[in-house]
């Protein structure tokens, strides 16, 4: 067996045994293989987590294979050792759902491959390359994907668990509606080829299933859209009191069905607010149309549109027709001055078809969010967008994610309260959740309530047929 650590360490530690056995009798792991006996074990463990704030849960052994043939022989150990196993791609799940004590995780980190066949229109991406990174690769060849809002989201969690991404409403709804096959890893260390005809429970499964996938993925093969070539934005900001005429404008917006606009309501501080302000006063609930024009004139026109729709509307900013490229959007999203950096983070979500039942009960506590990083999206879907047969379901009309963002350390448990605080206010109002922006640990029907009943039936029967013996630790929370 090859290590890339260095075994005389790692055997000192307490994983001695474990690596024994595998040495022995097992086949080769190429790549790295850490134990908590390891001095990098720690700096590993926190490093599987993107955000700061790092959950105290402790994986048995953390391996990064290289090859499908490591991952199926990682597989082969976890079961000589009756190990559960995780999987981690980009490591951006808020929860740190990769994380479970115990258990094997499987880090994909050196599975960040994209191959573009730009005669089909296709690509097989790595779950492990970033959103950014993926987009910026497919625009050289002019296509685009409805990849995450954050630079480095993985692909691979990202998909598995549906996809909000830029752009969704006009490039195919949830971004894992755009998977057209798969390479997938069964627990029995089997690698196969599935689509909607070959193993098509299991491709069902893999849209939308999120953390509850049983099988480890090492490609996806997904549809390509045109790329546009002037991107634009305009953005009307009303205070918080007035989330009722912000609706109005989002919807009256997204009956423009422009074909070629993404549009978002955020919640957010307000910028000329001190960072400490609090109450109503000090946040505001913008309209943001993001404007994808496949050239200048076809841009040029849904701006027009967006500001006629908007005139009447009462906003008491407005910024229109400001340039945009993708790279400048994903430095947005890292941009700490927005709550979107690098930080401490916890989320929660909700679908619902009373976006303005749901947004009056979170302004109040909203507006006491104790951190100022702290934001909502709320994005509405076009009443025509087409759900394929696949387990993630968008719930309702409308998507609502609260993200709350902070800094310090010893804010952890304020700032998660201050979160549950809003998920109750918009509860009520709720028709289903999403499985990658769910809080758990508050309420683990959250899991199933991110399913309908038949898929929520028929997922746990894939999961059976596929991993009969439970080897992957399963959906988070449960
Ligand atoms: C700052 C930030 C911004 C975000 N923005 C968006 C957004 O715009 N739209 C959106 O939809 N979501 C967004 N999310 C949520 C995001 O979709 C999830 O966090 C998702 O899990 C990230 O994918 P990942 O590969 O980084 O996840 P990881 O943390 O690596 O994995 C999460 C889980 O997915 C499963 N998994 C991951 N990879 C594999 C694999 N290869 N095979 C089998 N199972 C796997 C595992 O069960 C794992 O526990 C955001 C999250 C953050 C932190």
């Amino acid at each position: 067996m090859k290590w890339r650590v260095d075994r005389r360490r790692m055997m000192a530690g307490g994983a001695a045994t474990l690596l024994a056995s595998c040495d022995e009798r097992g086949p080769r792991v190429e790549g790295t293989v850490l134990a908590p006996g390891d001095g990098r074990y720690e700096d590993w463990r926190q490093a599987m987590v993107w955000q700061a704030r790092k959950p105290d849960r402790r994986p048995a052994i953390i391996v990064r294979p290289r090859q499908n043939a490591d991952i199926a022989a990682a597989l082969q150990l976890a079961r000589r050792q009756r190990l559960k196993v995780a999987v981690k791609s980009g490591g951006h799940h808020i929860w740190g759902a990769q994380l479970r004590d115990g258990a094997m995780l499987i880090d994909l980190w050196d599975r960040r491959g994209l191959e573009i066949d730009a005669a089909t229109g296709t690509a097989w991406v790595e779950p492990s390359l970033w959103s950014r990174d993926f987009q910026e690769r497919l625009l050289e060849q002019g296509f685009a994907f409805p990849v995450g809002h954050c630079a480095t989201l993985g692909m691979g969690g990202f998909l598995i668990g549906g996809g909000l991404g830029i752009n969704w409403t006009n490039w195919g709804g949830m971004s894992c509606y755009s998977v057209l096959a798969a390479e997938v890893i069964t627990a029995d260390g089997r690698t196969h080829i599935i689509d909607s005809e070959d193993e098509p429970e299991l491709f069902w499964a893999l849209r939308g299933a999120g953390n509850g996938f049983p099988a480890i993925v090492t490609r996806f093969k997904v549809k390509l859209y045109p790329a546009p070539t002037d991107l634009r934005w305009s953005m009307y900001v009303f205070p918080l009191t007035q989330t009722d005429a912000a609706v109005s404008l989002l919807e009256a917006l997204t009956a423009l069905n422009l074909g070629n606009c993404e549009l978002l309501s955020l919640l957010a501080h307000a910028p000329t607010a001190p960072p400490e302000a609090r109450g109503l006063g000090a946040k505001v609930c913008a309209v943001r149309a993001n404007i994808f024009g496949r050239d200048a004139a076809d841009a040029q026109r849904s701006v027009r549109r967006v500001a006629e729709a908007a005139r009447p509307g009462g906003a008491v900013f407005k910024l229109e027709d400001q340039r945009s490229t993708f790279e400048q959007s994903f430095v947005e999203s890292m941009d700490f001055r927005r709550g979107f950096g690098l930080g401490r983070f916890g989320v929660d979500s909700a679908w619902t078809d009373d976006p303005r039942a749901a947004l009056a009960s979170l302004a109040a506590p909203f507006a006491e969010a104790p951190s100022w990083k702290s934001h909502a999206v709320i994005s509405m879907r076009p009443a025509d967008l087409i759900t394929p047969d696949a387990a993630c379901r968008m719930h309702g009309s409308t998507y609502l994610g609260l993200y709350a963002s902070w800094d310090e350390t010893e804010r952890d448990v304020e700032n998660i309260a201050w979160l549950r605080r809003c998920a109750a206010a918009i509860g009520p109002a709720a028709t289903g959740h999403y499985i990658n922006e769910i809080d758990a640990e508050r309420d683990a029907s959250l899991v199933e309530r991110s399913f309908d009943a038949e898929s929520w039936r028929r997922l746990s029967s894939v999961r059976e047929r596929y991993d009969p013996d439970s080897r992957f630790v399963g959906f988070f929370g449960l």
